[in-house]
């Protein structure tokens, strides 16, 4: 059975870890190990919303991991501008490739698309909700920076955590790790989701909520910007008043703790400014550098390929296969949720 990358809400914390697993494996291989892994296989990367990295990451992923890649960057070179519903342009397109990397404007649509085909969907961010990948390399690279998700490992999640699908996607990750602190920063209008205050309150992660920067400053480990996502503001007006909330800049980080690291899942627009780029505190770029080997981790769990060059191919862990998984798997540790992978309807 098929299994998708849709919402981080759909993965337990072993789930999480597994996939970190694998990304470490996948950044141990060399470049040659790598290229025989995926031949012959297709990735459709179908991007209705402006993409930079997760749509070049995925496709340089799938590259250098031996297969190809086909796709389209904008709505307007498709069917969907004619009308054609997402469900029946994923219904085409599984008939030319193996494995979908969807990013739709419409929150739930990655998953509507998910549920029409049977070929794995990931989901590249469906309007303010989701963003699953990138929060996977977000856990990759805290956990590269301080050895770990560590409890005690101080977070301040800044700027817009109304429309972020990052910061909504990376929550509810980091709730499922006990002991980290978080400090939202944000202007009262872009404060979190109610939803997700919920979800860390059951997962019990403390929140601390402010306005002030620059006392998170002083009191984080890991400082995580965003950018102020104008374009899900039904009123332009209202984006007027809060877009220059939170700038960044090398002064303030004088006060920072000597590890903090400021990441960002970029495109920055003015919320970062270039003289911070030069201080140890910057980690944005390595945060980017580190979407390739994720990717490539996911692409090939998803088509249930081993990353590394001894193991065989395995089988899925979907609780529906989980009877066929193969003894090169180890178990999902207790607690684990199991994988709530979409209903795949093969036609
Ligand atoms: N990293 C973002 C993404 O999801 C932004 C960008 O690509 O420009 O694609
Ligand atoms: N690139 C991220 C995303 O696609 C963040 C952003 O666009 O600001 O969600």
């Amino acid at each position: 059975m098929k299994r998708d990358l849709i919402s981080i809400d759909d993965l337990g914390r072993a789930d999480l870890e597994r996939y970190l697993a694998l990304a470490a494996k996948v950044e141990g291989l060399e470049p040659e190990a790598k290229r025989d892994k995926l031949p012959g296989r297709v990735l459709a990367v179908m991007f209705f919303e402006p993409s930079t990295r997760t749509r070049l990451s995925f496709e340089s992923a799938m590259c250098r991991l031996g297969g190809s890649v086909l796709g389209f960057s904008e709505a307007a070179s498709t069917s969907a501008a004619k009308g054609e519903s997402l469900r029946d342009t994923a219904r085409t397109v599984e008939r030319y490739a193996g494995q979908m990397v969807i990013r739709p404007p419409r929150e739930g649509a990655a998953r509507a698309a998910a549920e029409a085909t049977g070929v794995p969907v990931i989901n590249a961010g469906d309007g303010a909700n989701q963003h699953p990948s990138q929060t996977l390399l977000d856990l990759y690279t805290i956990q590269k920076f301080f050895g770990g998700l560590k409890k005690g490992l101080r977070i301040a999640l800044v700027g817009d955590l109304k429309y972020s699908r990052t910061i909504h996607s990376l929550v509810q990750a980091l709730a499922l790790f006990e002991g980290l602190e978080f400090h939202l920063v944000s202007p009262p209008a872009l404060r979190l989701p109610g939803y997700l205050m919920e979800t860390g309150a059951a997962r019990k992660a403390s929140f601390h909520e402010s306005e002030d920067l620059r006392a998170a400053i002083r009191r984080s480990d890991v400082l995580y910007m965003t950018r102020i996502q104008k374009e899900r503001f039904p009123d332009v007006l209202d984006y007027e008043k809060v877009k220059d909330a939170y700038v960044l800049n090398r002064e303030m980080l004088e006060e920072a703790p000597r590890g903090l690291r400021v990441m960002h899942p970029l495109p920055r627009v003015n919320e970062i400014a270039a003289d911070v780029d030069e201080t140890g505190h910057a980690g944005y770029f390595e945060q980017v550098g580190h979407g390739l080997v994720v990717r490539q981790a996911v692409l090939l769990d998803l088509l249930g390929v081993a990353p590394g060059p001894t193991t065989t191919t395995r089988c899925c862990t979907s609780r529906r296969s989980r009877r066929g998984r193969s003894s090169t798997t180890s178990p999902p540790a207790s607690g684990s949720r199991s994988w709530r992978s979409s209903t795949a309807t093969r036609r």
